[in-house]
């Protein structure tokens, strides 16, 4: 849909930097932590925000907030749009609030230009994106979708054994509409790409075309702790050097997809830790990722029968644990074709991209056609409190969410 109508980047900007103030770090980051004291300042400013706007707004069991704004059409299902306010302990200022602060200047706009879109809108703080507190990120998606049941989600807890429900009341957040998916049209969702492509090719906007499928492992390897000095080459069961060998060949399954594959070995345990020890046991995790899930599935599948002969040649023992085994998610063709006709009526330069990181509409997508809108940061870096955008990449990115809102919430339908 072609339109003049202009959001107000100006306005975007100082609301970014007002949401970046609460729970602002030292360092230029943030810290807002999901359901804590942090947290509630920061729905409460935009709870107050919306409502200045005459949006009504619900809260739903896991503390999900929506704020819609009434369409012409009380028959049609809402269009959503949002991402969420919860950042990582040292986090940016930028990482989810962009979607929700684009989405409320969307609104905003839509006030300022009196227009009624045919159906309603309806903007969308998600709980618990980062899983930071209560090791569980995508928490209030993927209890709204379904993936995760609530009672479940509830038992959760964070260091100090507070269980989410304890955290959803103590902030005054949980609401009372079920934690289930809505009928809805569509989701949009802007976010930072997290990841260095576009800018690396100079591009302005990512049109997110879905997410990567994902194979998780936890590995356990078991060989004999002994004395450093005394055990020659022949006897040793050197647990840290077979895991060695396996990190060294994922990474290689990893190359050998080009750029599209992942594979990373992140956390690693060694026992006894000590200098004059040859180390008896390791435990660490492993992941593959890559766009297709045919791709993803064959790396596992290498990844399996490799490693298990590489430890074996160490004379060590080999378990591993799959832990999940997701497929790629691909976004709706109709709404990444709004996206890429707002790119084009806009002139922005602009690239598909398969999103390397999980975002809520991922689970979202389960349920409502959806499709993301990714902007660069600087450096490709985030969950780092030195994360940063340029304000017009802030605007063109929200430009962007505003026409794809704006024409699909009026978008002829038939019968
Ligand atoms: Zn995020």
């Amino acid at each position: 849909m072609q339109t003049n109508q202009r959001i107000d980047g100006e306005r975007l900007w100082s609301t970014l930097m007002a949401m970046a103030s609460v729970g602002a770090t030292p360092k230029g980051g943030v810290r807002r932590l999901t359901l804590t004291e942090v947290d509630r300042e920061g729905r409460d400013l935009f709870a107050q925000w919306c409502k200045a706007l005459g949006l009504t707004i619900r809260v739903d069991e896991i503390g999900n907030m929506f704020a819609r704004r009434e369409g012409r059409d009380p028959s049609r299902k809402p269009v959503l749009m949002g991402s969420h306010l919860d950042s990582q302990p040292s986090g940016g200022k930028f990482d989810g609030a962009l979607g929700v602060i684009a989405g409320l200047e969307v609104m905003r706009s839509l006030n300022d230009f009196n227009i009624t879109t045919e159906a309603p809108i309806e903007l969308v703080n998600w709980t618990d994106e980062e899983g930071s507190r209560f090791g569980h990120s995508l928490m209030g998606s993927g209890t709204w979708a379904g993936v995760f049941p609530l009672e479940k989600t509830y038992a959760l807890t964070d260091a100090q054994g507070v269980r989410v429900d304890t955290a959803l009341d103590s902030i005054g957040y949980r609401g009372t509409e079920p934690a289930a998916p809505f009928a809805a049209d569509a989701y949009f969702e802007l976010h930072i790409e997290q990841g260095p492509i576009l800018e690396r090719e100079g591009k302005r906007i990512g049109i997110v075309t879905g997410a990567q499928a994902q194979v998780w492992y936890d590995a356990h390897i078991l060989g004999q702790d002994s004395h450093a000095g005394t055990t020659p080459p022949s006897t040793r069961r050197d647990a840290l050097l077979a895991t060695a060998r396996v990190i060294e060949l994922v990474d290689r399954i990893m190359r050998a997809r080009g750029e599209d594959g992942r594979g990373t070995v992140g956390w690693l345990q060694v026992a006894p830790n000590s200098r004059n020890v040859v180390p008896g046991e390791t435990r660490f995790s492993v992941e593959f990722r890559h766009p297709d899930f045919s791709q993803a599935q064959a790396m596992a599948a290498e990844f399996e029968a490799e490693a298990a002969t590489l430890v074996a040649a160490t004379g060590c023992n080999w378990s591993l644990t799959e832990l999940f085994r997701l497929d790629a998610q691909p976004f709706d063709p109709a709404c990444i074709a709004l996206v890429e006709d707002a790119v084009a009526n806009l002139g922005l330069s602009a690239r598909r991209i398969v999103s390397g990181a999980g975002h809520d509409a991922v689970y979202v997508a389960r349920h409502v056609p959806t499709a993301m809108i990714f902007t660069p940061c600087k450096d490709g870096l985030s969950h780092n409190e030195a994360e940063s955008i340029e304000p017009e990449e802030a605007q063109a990115g929200c430009q962007v969410l505003f026409q794809a809102v704006l024409a699909r919430a009026n978008r002829p339908i038939a019968g």
